[in-house]
């Protein structure tokens, strides 16, 4: 990075085409927990995405064509600099985003283990040997890249999922402008072209721009109208995704969206309810819910729906809330005052049309009290709609078919969780559940970076994993596989749940393409 000035508050600068650029303005990048400016980031412009999306266009040729050995040096590198820089990013995280340490920890762990297998990507086959009908013929079907990638990230898993939206394209040959969310435009975005930088990336592959609160729109013009782009790569909102994903369909560009969920957990009464309780409190509350994948609704079978919820009650009211630099903290603040107020508003509205308050369900400063309602009348939209916020709704079902059914009764798909003593059954039931991804026997929020993440329905289209980044079709139809005991993402939750020692059957299926 460039010099800074003797100031206590860091001022940023844009990164474009390998140069760090100022921008005419600056704006206030906050704390949610203390509410003081930590950074002032470039309030960037259309001009500045323009100037990007031509770096990013004369990088691509000479990337596209680099060889493998030279690109898997540059990801092992820019993997070993973010261990490097761990505690730094770790605390950026909480100051940034209000991110607690566990949170915070898996984004870290993540990023590096997705850098490191994009190390090996660049020797996967590039195309398929085809037979032809034509004598002493064959024919060859080639991948390549697609060109220049936009991606549009969000602030709530701020540098994992940043890492997600550049590395996958750029491992396979493309260059990417990176455009953060407001919330969030060092930990999503200018760390990462510094920390490309470092390991060796060639100018022009990683540009970031940033922009000022409510100041996306011109960036996103210039991209759907710059045929260099070829790919809108978008993690983020529903209601923001469409309007993307329109706009895409017009300029005829490919869009990859990972949007909103209404994630159900289902807890059987076959369960290990120790289990079940710590599992249901990590996928509701981790990150104080404000991760796409976290549970919104919690569906136990009836015979242990009572000592399920009191036990889960207990758990909760023990989750300690407050600074997020705070080691022993779980529960840190909401990304912004605003999100406190829709948080209660949405909670109060369902309190006064009758749902009962099992747990919280009140703010606490900038925090919001981990919170569980029942009976949350169907009109409420917490019944259906995802709060982003630490608010889980309980609901019994009478069989495991109706909890089935229950589960697949919203306009999403993007995660669910199934707590089962039986595996077999618990396959069976998870594939009739629609969502991207089914975990049986692990919680909602389990993520590795090799798995094909994405949503159908409301939830979005395309996935994460290889196959997005390059031309020709490929089928992404096949389940990930059954891996005992893998899926365990919970264990960075603070008294794991496997802290007990035992090895659970833990799977994750692709819901798309399955028979
Ligand atoms: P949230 O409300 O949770 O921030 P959004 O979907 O609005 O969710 O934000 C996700 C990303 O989308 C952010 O980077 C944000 O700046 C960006 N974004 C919001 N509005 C637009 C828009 N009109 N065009 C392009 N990007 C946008």
């Amino acid at each position: 990075m460039p010099e800074q000035p003797e100031t206590s508050v860091r001022e940023y600068q844009q990164h474009i085409g390998g140069s760090w650029v100022s921008a005419d303005r600056l704006f206030d990048d906050l704390d949610p927990y203390r509410g003081t400016v930590m950074a002032r980031v470039p309030a960037g412009t259309r001009a500045d995405a323009a100037a990007a999306v031509d770096a990013a266009a004369a990088a691509f040729p000479g990337w596209a064509a680099a060889p493998p050995a030279e690109k898997q040096d540059m990801f092992l590198r820019a993997a070993d600099i973010v261990a490097r820089r761990r505690e730094e990013i770790v605390a950026l995280l909480a100051t940034e985003t209000g991110c607690a340490g566990a949170f915070a920890g898996f984004q870290v762990i993540t990023a590096i283990r997705l850098l490191r297998q994009a190390a090996n990507w660049g020797y996967l086959p590039v195309g398929e040997i085809i037979r032809s009908d034509m004598p002493g013929t064959f024919a060859m079907a080639l991948r390549k890249p697609l060109g220049v990638v936009a991606g549009i990230t969000p602030w709530n898993g701020a540098h994992v999922l940043a890492w997600r939206t550049v590395v996958n394209p750029v491992a396979f040959g493309n260059t990417v402008v990176l455009k953060p969310s407001e919330e969030a435009p060092v930990s999503a975005g200018l760390l990462l072209p510094e920390i490309m930088a470092e390991a060796g990336f060639p100018a022009g592959v990683v540009n970031v721009v940033t922009h000022a609160r409510g100041e996306a729109a011109p960036i996103a013009d210039e991209f759907f109208d710059r045929p260099e782009v070829r790919c809108i790569n978008f993690t983020g909102s529903s209601a923001t995704g469409r309007m993307l994903a329109e706009r895409a369909g017009r300029h005829l560009k490919r869009c990859v969206l990972e949007l909103g969920g209404y994630n159900p957990l289902i807890v059987l009464a076959d369960a290990d309810l120790d289990y079940a309780v710590e599992a249901a409190a990590f996928a509701a509350f981790f990150h104080q819910g404000q991760i796409c994948m976290n549970a919104r609704k919690v569906i136990v079978e009836q015979p242990v729906y009572a000592v399920f919820m009191e036990r889960l009650v207990a758990r909760t009211a023990a989750l300690s809330i407050g600074d997020p630099a705070d080691a022993r903290t779980v529960i840190g603040p909401l990304i912004t005052a605003a999100a406190v107020r829709r948080v209660a508003r949405e909670v109060d509205e369902a309190i006064e049309a009758g749902a009962k308050v099992l747990a919280g369900g009140r703010a606490d400063g900038p925090c919001y009290q981990p919170t569980i309602l029942a009976d949350v009348p169907a009109g409420e939209r917490i019944h259906s709609e995802e709060t982003f916020g630490p608010v889980l709704v309980a609901q019994s079902a009478g069989t495991p078919e109706e909890a089935v059914a229950i589960a697949k009764s919203t306009r999403y798909g993007l995660s669910a969780g199934l707590i089962t003593g039986d595996n077999q059954r618990g396959f069976a039931l998870a594939r009739r559940i629609d969502a991207g991804v089914v975990h049986v026997n692990d919680q909602t929020v389990a993520d590795e970076p090799q798995l094909p993440l994405g949503g159908v329905k409301d939830s979005g289209w395309g996935r994460s994993g290889p196959p997005q980044w390059q031309t020709s079709p490929s089928c992404n139809g096949s389940p990930p596989g059954t891996a005992p005991g893998a899926t365990r993402s919970n264990r960075h939750w603070p008294r794991s749940v496997h802290g007990d020692g035992r090895r659970r059957q833990a799977s994750t299926a692709c819901g798309v393409g399955l028979p």
